[in-house]
């Protein structure tokens, strides 16, 4: 994809950086499967420790991380409340209902990222032979880049807890969350019995997701990560790259958040655009006016990546993309926009 002189496509395309690099290169290592890995166990306590957490479990990805959970929560024939937007129900590829014989309950959400506590009450299912037995809700933050609302999270938890269901948090974004919200992460994270982690978005390593959570569920999604092919051995070359994340990577986030509102001010100044309130690193806009298509040609013809869809964008800022990238940007859009489509 050299094309791409400014990437917007997403917060997974961040490269390491010189000290990641060396970080990774002097990791002491073992064989991880045989819990041997230092440099794993290191990433592991440090990231339980951090989210107030008894047990961390490292894993190859996001989504491997997910399905862990939803397995170790769930049985065959089980039911998983989510939302209609979450990456576990749509972007995982059904994993869930594929790999763990588990069935999603699929939900609304709201325009603020939330699922209606009416809707999730009326969701779970009694004890009745006809019926899947509801066992978990997972929730995700951010989703769609917005923060849920902390008194929403807390009311949602309980809800599902006086119901006797587990809960996990697709945290793929959760140090975004934390840090456009003013919370602490364990605030956030303390609430969930299970909270996945991603290495390899805003924090910029190059793979990598960590499980954290209640240490019988982690207990057991160790075992079904070995069952998954994601049972690595000299990984702490990862989880090398994964510590020098949290030690340098969380507070710049708010950089990232500071040039997604720079973006998204300067991208609706346009009446051709729509633009949704900005409120972490991403921006989501469509085209109202004139041919998507074409809007699209112009910025891949300037060497800017975006992620689009249907005349819907969304531009994602990260730890590989400045100031300068959005000035750049927010040029090569006013180039096209000024006098179009009528000129
Ligand atoms: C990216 C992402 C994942 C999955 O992570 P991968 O490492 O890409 O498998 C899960 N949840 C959310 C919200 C994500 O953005």
């Amino acid at each position: 994809m050299t094309w791409i002189a400014h990437d917007f496509r997403s917060d997974t395309v961040t490269k390491p950086n010189d000290g990641m690099r060396r970080a990774m290169a002097d990791a002491e290592v073992g064989d991880d499967v045989y819990g041997d890995d230092p440099t794993v166990n290191r990433l592991e306590a440090t990231l339980a420790d951090m989210l107030g957490h008894e047990a961390a479990l490292f894993l190859p990805s996001g989504t491997q991380s997910n399905l862990a959970a939803l397995m170790s929560h769930c049985g065959r024939g089980d039911e998983y409340i989510a939302g209609m937007e979450a990456h576990c129900y749509v972007n995982e590829a059904g994993g869930a209902a594929v790999l763990g014989s588990i069935q999603p309950q699929p939900l609304p959400n709201e325009v603020d990222g939330t699922i209606s506590l009416s809707a999730i009450a009326g969701a779970i299912k009694p004890d009745d032979i006809h019926f899947a037995r509801t066992r978990l809700l997972a929730l995700e933050n951010t989703i769609g880049g917005k923060v849920l609302p902390s008194g929403y999270v807390g009311e949602a938890v309980a809800l599902a807890r006086r119901f006797g269901l587990g809960t996990h948090l697709d945290g793929a974004r959760l140090f975004n969350a934390a840090i456009a919200g003013g919370q602490d992460a364990r605030e956030i994270a303390r609430n969930f019995d299970t909270i996945s982690v991603c290495l390899s978005k805003g924090l910029g390593a190059p793979a990598g997701s960590v499980l954290v959570g209640h240490e019988d569920l982690v207990d057991k999604a160790r075992r079904i990560r070995k069952m998954l092919g994601g049972g690595m051995r000299q990984v702490g070359i990862l989880a090398a790259a994964g510590l020098y994340a949290l030690e340098n990577n969380i507070d710049r986030l708010a950089e990232d958040h500071e040039h997604a509102k720079m973006l998204g001010e300067g991208l609706a100044r346009y009446p051709q655009l729509k633009v949704e309130p900005v409120q972490t690193n991403m921006v989501f806009v469509t085209v109202v006016e004139g041919d998507p298509q074409s809007f699209e040609d112009h910025l891949r013809e300037n060497g800017i990546g975006v992620h689009s869809r249907y005349g819907h964008q969304r531009w994602v800022t990260h730890l590989d993309v400045g100031p300068e990238d959005v000035e750049k940007a927010l040029e090569v859009v006013d180039a096209l926009l000024t006098n179009w489509p009528d000129a």
